[in-house]
């Protein structure tokens, strides 16, 4: 599964690279609310402007529906990415064409020169060879670096089209940090290695269940998917979130499971889906006629902290509960501190608990915050990733 990186290549001086970075970085009227995902990108581009590389950066931005969406420009990316790594960064207005062309062309060693968002041509996502083509003919680069994990579960142009027509195609520091760290929990993991999967649905996360199980010690169940099994084992679930056609997958699971699969022994349940709402902590075998449970109970947070924190390998995907409402966050609060408690190695994936981790400041004290949600899953789910399969093997 090791992959070819950046540090396996020598004499960049003069090279141009075509770099694929994901910078789809949440704007509010035109500003960066946060820009994790550029930061992400430095230490790739540090270590090849310190070696004398001409870099052409390439990304998406959002879902632009058809062709040039200005909402959707990468611009406001090039400035804040300038002031982070202290020069300017050339934008070029589209990211293949004449403009493209001469921008490339002029660049010196260390400069950088940002594409206009991939996107804004529908032959990105289809993987259209003769586009991919362009993007690196335009550039003149010979070199395809992939640090964008993110999106690295998509065939798309840029992020795995390319590779077809450059000498070298390797990872960046970022696409290697989350395959190594990614793969510690499918190839040799530490033991007791335990797997924490919540979020609203377990249709989203049966692969990554299905995949972890035989691997980990304990696989603990939180969120709204663990009402599918509930209803499964023949629970009342009332207005509970449950999946009507996984019942039969649930029960599946939970026979092989049988001593590993852990979950919630009470929960907080509520009479609306609100965060002013009715609500009680009661034992899971309990829920009044029209409520519903929106987060693990203080037992269930005990027992499942406990788990997390003697862990030697833990991986955390999908809050414990509707977080987003005070009432309901102590559950995915609870685990959250767990995962910053826990000596072992700790890894937490998934858009929404990383957003939890991030709030309580505690992403610096887990091993790996993941950047990639969709991919992240699809990698634990057992999925070879287009974005990385084409990158030359170690
Ligand atoms: P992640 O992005 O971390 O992979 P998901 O997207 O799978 O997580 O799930 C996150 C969502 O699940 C949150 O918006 C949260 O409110 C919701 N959720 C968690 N528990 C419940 C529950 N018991 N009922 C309904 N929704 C829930
Ligand atoms: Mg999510």
């Amino acid at each position: 599964m090791a992959k070819r990186t950046i540090r396996d290549l020598s004499d960049l001086k003069a090279q141009r690279v075509f770099v694929r970075v994901d910078y789809n970085v949440p704007l509010e009227n035109g500003a960066i609310t946060d820009d994790t995902r550029i930061r992400a990108s430095l230490p790739t581009l540090e270590h090849l402007l310190k070696a004398g590389a001409r870099i052409v950066l390439a990304s998406h931005l959002g879902r632009p529906k058809k062709g040039p969406a200005p909402e959707l420009s990468l611009k406001p990316v090039a400035a804040r990415l300038g002031e982070r790594i202290g020069r300017p960064v050339l934008m070029a207005g589209d990211c293949i064409g004449d403009e493209v062309r001469r921008l490339a062309d002029g660049l010196v060693d260390g400069d950088v020169l940002l594409l206009e968002n991939v996107r804004f041509h529908p032959e990105e996502e289809k993987n259209d060879p003769a586009f991919a083509e362009r993007l690196i003919k335009d550039s003149g680069a010979a070199i395809f670096v992939n640090d964008a994990f993110g999106t690295a579960h998509r065939a798309h142009a840029s992020t795995e089209g390319v590779s077809r027509f450059v000498r070298t195609s390797v990872a960046g520091f970022l696409m290697e940090k989350e395959l190594r760290y990614l793969g510690m929990a499918l190839e040799a993991p530490q033991h007791p290695f335990v797997a924490v999967i919540g979020g609203a649905k377990v249709s989203d996360k049966i692969q990554v269940i299905e995949s972890l199980l035989p691997r980990v010690d304990a696989l603990l169940i939180g969120g709204g998917m663990a009402y599918t099994f509930f209803r499964a084992q023949g629970l009342e679930t009332a207005k509970s979130l449950v999946e009507e056609d996984k019942l039969e997958l649930a029960r599946s699971l939970l026979a092989p499971g049988q001593g590993k699969l852990h979950l919630p022994v009470d929960h907080v349940v509520a009479d609306r889906f609100d965060a002013s709402a009715n609500h009680r902590t009661l034992p899971v075998s309990e829920i009044p006629d029209g409520w519903m449970g929106l987060d693990i109970g203080a037992a269930t947070a005990q027992a499942f902290a406990a788990r997390v924190r003697e862990a030697r390998l833990v991986l955390w995907n999908g809050p414990m509960g509707v977080f987003e409402m005070p009432p309901f966050a102590e559950g995915t609060l609870a685990v959250a501190r767990a995962m910053a408690e826990c000596a072992g190695t700790s890894i937490v994936g998934g858009g929404d608990s990383v957003a939890a981790i991030t709030q309580m400041r505690l992403a610096d004290q887990i091993s790996h915050v993941s950047t990639g949600g969709g991919a992240s899953l699809e990698f634990l789910g057992g999925d070879v990733l287009p974005g990385v399969a084409c990158l030359q093997d170690a």
